[in-house]
């Protein structure tokens, strides 16, 4: 080939190569531009024209940067790199810089800038040619971002795993102890994945079915769904034994340098966070004094209990109010009656099983849910033990006369909604105190 020098000599072949230029220019999908010595454009190819936002080349040709730069920042840059380089003649290849905000959004040009230099050797212009690598650089960025994370897990993280999904590998695999507590290391994506689902305390939990199949083809329908992250939270059984709650995340990513379908697997500690939400809740729901559920708490919890019983299923709804309760308060005053409703509700607390609903509905009054019983004779027995020992309740007030009236309505006799059966308790309980106290009435005797 002959060199360019000769070309212009001989001067025939100029028009061909000219022509040939105009035709690459118009063609080429890569940013190209030759400016001159004193950084005015000469040349410039379609997309180069379209990223400074304007129609025609013709609007470029015979402007500087900053006739055709919007931000005058990245202008001035662009005149101070390619003084530098015609400043010293050397080309400078395949480096990242900042193209022009497209809406707002960062954009970024992988460039190389060639001097162009007269039969002396002194240079005369610059070519540039420039890439769109936005998409490239910020998902290498990321990827950066997700490797620097390993290398420095923040302090609720116990465990990081970086995954290739396609070569199903643990490509890198991090673990930290917090207040003692810690996960085991694993030998490979297949133990990392079994120690996952058999440490998930409640196996109805989604993370269990999460774990328990996860595979290549079960990542993949996840992220061809369209979801980049994810998160799982569940109590999660420690090498220790101790139950924990945590809170898992997937981010799914690709590998910039090999185009693999990458996972990030995080196991972060989240346990005071739900102890104190936990204890939020359970303090809203009970009763200072008694410590039993309130009354809005007590009636949810039967409610949603009595929604999923059925025919054939027998409970007991108990309405217990405080017999002659007033003389404590005018005899020794509000605060012993305070003390006298605390051991009061233990004696009911005591009298049920552990699974049974109690909490206080009133003042003096309380209400219970006897859940699954086996038959009506239960009731009764139930009944007058816990007549008799509301009676001892407090041995020394005896003079008082202190005891507990009860109503009982049963689930699938006298109703099936807890509505229903707390009014005829509570009507029954009235029927008792009207025959002299210290007693039970089902809902059914007169
Ligand atoms: P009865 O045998 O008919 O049930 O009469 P009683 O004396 O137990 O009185 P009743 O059940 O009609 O009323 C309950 C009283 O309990 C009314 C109120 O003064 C008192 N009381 C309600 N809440 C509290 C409380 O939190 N502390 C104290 N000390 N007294 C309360
Ligand atoms: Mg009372």
């Amino acid at each position: 080939m002959k060199n360019i020098d000769e070309i212009l000599k001989e001067g025939k072949n100029t028009r061909l190569l000219l022509t040939a230029f105009q035709a690459i220019l118009d063609d080429t999908p890569s940013m190209v531009f030759v400016k001159d010595i004193n950084h005015v454009y000469q040349a410039a190819s379609v997309p180069f024209t379209k990223l400074v936002g304007k129609n025609v080349r013709e609007e470029i040709i015979g402007h500087s940067d900053y006739d055709i730069f919007e931000d005058k920042n990245l202008a001035r840059r662009y005149v101070a790199d390619d003084a530098k380089l015609l400043a010293t003649g050397e080309d400078r290849l395949d480096y990242i810089e900042p193209l022009p905000d497209e809406n707002g959004q960062p954009r970024y040009g992988s460039t190389s800038k060639y001097v162009l230099k007269d039969a002396e050797g002194k240079p005369i212009g610059i070519a540039g040619v420039s890439r769109d690598i936005t998409r490239e650089y910020l998902a290498n960025q990321n990827h950066q971002a997700e490797i620097e994370y390993l290398f420095d897990l923040p302090d609720d993280t116990y465990f990081a795993a970086f995954i290739d999904i396609n070569t199903w590998r643990v490509i890198t695999e991090r673990l930290q102890t917090i207040d003692g507590y810690s996960l085991d290391a694993h030998e490979n994506i297949d133990a990392l994945i079994q120690a996952a689902y058999s440490n998930v305390v409640d196996r109805k939990d989604p993370a269990y079915a999460f774990y328990r199949y996860f595979s290549k083809d079960s990542l993949r329908d996840i992220y061809a769904n369209g979801k980049r992250d994810f998160t799982l939270e569940y109590v999660r059984r420690f090498s220790d034994g101790s139950h924990r709650w945590v809170r898992d995340e997937i981010r799914f990513m690709v590998d910039p340098s090999n185009s693999h379908m990458c996972a990030m697997l995080i196991v972060r500690d989240i346990h005071s966070q739900k102890e104190n939400e936990r204890n939020l809740v359970w303090a809203a729901e009970r009763d200072d004094m008694t410590g039993l559920f309130n009354r809005a708490a007590v009636l949810k919890y039967a409610k949603a209990f009595l929604d999923k019983s059925g025919e054939g299923d027998l409970h007991a709804l108990f309405v217990i109010d405080a017999d002659n309760f007033k003389r404590v308060n005018d005899t020794y005053g509000h605060q012993a009656g305070d003390v006298f409703i605390a051991r009061f509700a233990a004696a009911i607390r005591e009298c049920f099983r552990e699974s049974d609903l109690v909490g206080r509905v009133g003042g003096d009054e309380f209400m219970v849910l006897m859940k699954n019983i086996s038959g009506a004779d239960i009731v009764r027995d139930k009944s007058e033990t816990l007549v008799g020992s509301l009676k001892n309740v407090c041995s020394e007030l005896s003079a008082l006369d202190v005891s507990g009236s009860i109503g009982i309505s049963i689930y699938g006799v006298d109703g099936y909604t807890v509505d229903e059966l707390f009014e005829k308790a509570d009507r029954a309980m009235y029927r008792a105190k009207n025959h002299g106290k210290h007693c039970a009435y089902f809902a059914n005797e007169e």
